[in-house]
């Protein structure tokens, strides 16, 4: 595994502020799971799963250490205040401000959003799929921040698009239950009919924009890309089912380099 397989966010963090996201290149688990899944839960062979883990693991360096996390699509957030907590613990957000602990979601076709406030203190990671977003799992998180959400800078990851997202009505009625006025009000361009009756096209990635910017947070960066449409880099679960999953993560460095 090298580099080359990793896509590094483009935001503007500070310095001591790291992300990354892998894709599929770099690891050896076998098709469907081909080929760097880090989901455990999925199917693939542990072994192959270990190993996956054990290349990214060289690739961040021997002193970074990982936090996963029982994914469950709800909105509890783990404040890791005090070294690592078991991976079974169920949740699907991650806040500290830990040195050289890197904070991980995993994912295929949710959205994963990274957080950091500007003086690179405090940073997380969350994992939102529409159950979670629409549960409240984004504020939540920010919730856990001292910065105020002007403070904060958020990235978002690789997304399943508008273009292969169908939802059926349950979907719209979840999101538009949130007491965010902006969702009503963009509901046309968030929700768009689909040609299957009744069914909805949702854009989440513009949704979690709408979402943190009600909240207050201006500083939104990362590029929609959709999992579904990119088999090259990128599981996606609406496509194949059986699939594996890649990792958007997040840690604090204790050099300023
Ligand atoms: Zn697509």
């Amino acid at each position: 595994m090298q580099f080359e397989d990793v896509i590094i966010p483009q935001w503007p963090t500070p310095p001591n502020i790291r992300s990354l996201v892998t894709t599929r290149l770099g690891g050896i688990s076998e098709t469907p799971y081909d080929r760097l899944n880090l989901g455990n839960q999925v199917g693939d062979d542990e072994y192959a799963v270990h190993h996956n883990r054990k290349l990214l693991a060289e690739l961040l360096g021997e002193e970074i250490e990982f936090q996963w996390l029982c994914q469950v699509h709800g909105d509890r957030v783990i404040v890791l205040d005090n070294g690592l907590v078991d991976e079974g613990t169920e949740a699907d957000a991650i806040y500290s401000t830990e040195k050289n602990i890197a904070c991980g979601v995993l994912t295929a076709d949710c959205l994963s959003v990274l957080f950091c406030d500007s003086e690179g203190k405090e940073f997380a990671v969350a994992h939102a799929g529409w159950k979670g977003m629409a549960a409240g799992v984004l504020l939540q998180t920010l919730a856990n921040f001292d910065a105020e959400p002007s403070d904060i800078m958020v990235w978002l990851g690789p997304v399943i698009g508008p273009c292969h997202f169908e939802v059926s009505d349950e979907v719209r009625h979840a999101f538009l239950s949130m007491s965010v006025d902006e969702i009503h009000n963009e509901k046309d361009i968030l929700f768009q009919p689909s040609e299957n009756n009744g069914k909805w096209m949702c854009d989440l990635y513009a949704m979690a924009k709408i979402i943190l910017g009600a909240a207050g947070v201006k500083q939104i960066y990362g590029d929609p890309i959709c999992t579904y449409c990119e088999f090259d880099s990128y599981y996606s679960y609406r496509r194949d089912g059986k699939t594996g999953r890649f990792a958007t993560l997040i840690w604090r460095t204790s050099s300023h380099s």
